[in-house]
């Protein structure tokens, strides 16, 4: 077999359909965020990134980056080994421990990810369990569906947000096997969120564990930004609360925050906790001082709603496909990717506007979108600048302004 070819051909399948992904080469300038260096052939140019999901910032905080540097000169560069191998760090410990009280649990675990994070828990709370059956959001992200996968247990899939649907699946199932039901609070690329009380509901009612990715919610929701589930009180209710280190706190890495028996069994059974050098101490560091900084500033939290709604406000007034939500997510429906493609490259190479295509397999094929993600570094004209070159854009391409059913 012409293993090179047939390799070839599956690449020339995703660019026949036009999701093929071109990786936008930026470098990003901490002191100026949202702006950064494109470069492209010999050129470079400025751009204001629309998409980061860098949500607050926080990559950039002075805060993050002093405490990240006086890591690096105080314990080096690496870990130096997994977690039970020489590998922990007290910054590690210090950063579970503060994990823990940001969600009310009594523990919290650290990942290299939070992909690693999903995919490591249900993975191995499922697998250990007997005759598991997993009730999963048709929604839910990759990483959640890589663990329900690990964990050999049977899964039903609830329709998105859907707390009758997923009754009746429940009702389905016999009352004696051991169940979970995943799901997340605000899913990424709609901006929706989940009824989290009422998923907790039936779970009491048949005997169901919880678990809720809270990846996009973490320090952006809640006083102190433990999340939707903090906001509204919810967060004892559920067993296992996953979360990132790569989105809103600005560095990189993923966690799980449940009681210390939950904990234990993951750090204990785990093979991609176990078997893997633990994150840079500096790195657990800046997500250290990061977490701190944001359960102190809700202001940031303030102005981050504030500047979505502006954004929205200006796409409804400008007669853009905005797909409404009720958070900080901003999505502009195309329906097309060859559209969506054509449309965010026009708008990198003629505005100095990135924001990439968000094509299928991350969302459902005819619901290709792009998707803006404001910060609460984002101003005005920024905003104005974008009004101005999406207008621009979907003349020129004819893009249907229609609103997603
Ligand atoms: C990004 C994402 C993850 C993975 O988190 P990383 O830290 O980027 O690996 C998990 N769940 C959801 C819903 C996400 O969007």
């Amino acid at each position: 077999m012409d293993y090179e070819a047939f390799f070839a051909r599956k690449i020339g399948a995703l660019k026949e359909e036009g999701r093929y992904r071109v990786f936008a080469d930026l470098a990003r300038r901490a002191g100026d965020f949202p702006r950064a260096t494109y470069h492209h052939g010999n050129q470079q140019d400025e751009v204001v990134v629309w998409c980061s999901n860098d949500y607050l910032g926080m990559g950039q905080n002075p805060v993050v980056i002093k405490a990240m540097e006086e890591a690096l000169h105080t314990v080096g560069a690496g870990a130096g080994g997994t977690r039970n191998i020489s590998g922990t760090n007290h910054y590690h410990v210090l950063l579970e421990r503060e994990l823990a009280d940001w969600h009310g649990k009594e523990a919290a675990l650290l990942f290299t990810s939070g992909y690693i994070s999903n995919e490591a828990t249900i993975g191995t709370l499922a697998g250990l369990l007997p005759d598991c059956v997993i009730f999963s959001d048709s929604m839910n992200h990759a990483s959640m569906i890589a663990g329900i996968r690990a964990s050999r247990a049977e899964k039903r899939i609830f329709r998105h947000n859907d707390v009758d649907h997923l009754e009746q699946l429940l009702k389905e199932c016999d009352p004696a096997v051991s169940k979970l039901i995943a799901f997340e609070s605000v899913y990424s690329m709609d901006g929706d969120i989940a009824p989290i009380a009422e998923i907790c509901d039936l779970a009491d009612k048949y005997g169901a564990m919880t678990y809720l990715d809270e990846v996009h919610a973490v320090g952006l929701y809640g006083p102190r930004g433990g999340g939707i589930a903090d906001r509204e009180g919810l967060a004892h209710r559920v067993t296992v609360i996953e979360g990132t280190l790569g989105k809103a706190v600005g560095v990189m890495g993923g966690y799980i925050a449940a009681s210390s028996t939950i904990v234990d069994v993951v750090r204990s059974y785990a093979a991609s906790f176990i078997f893997t050098t633990s994150l840079s101490p500096a790195i657990a560091a800046g997500a250290l001082a990061s977490v701190q900084h944001l359960k102190v500033h809700n202001a940031l939290r303030v102005r981050h709603q504030e500047r979505a709604a502006s954004l929205k406000n200006r796409f409804r007034n400008a007669g853009l496909p905005l797909l409404e939500s009720a958070t900080h997510i901003v999505p502009l429906m195309v329906g097309n990717a060859p559209c969506c493609k054509r449309a965010s490259d026009m708008l990198l190479n003629d505005f100095g506007v990135y924001v990439q295509p968000i094509n299928y397999p991350t969302v459902p094929r005819g619901t290709e979108r792009l998707r803006f993600t404001p910060s609460p570094l984002h101003t005005d004209a920024m905003m104005d600048d974008l009004v101005a070159a999406l207008k621009h854009v979907w003349s020129a391409h004819d893009i249907q302004r229609y609103l997603a059913a």
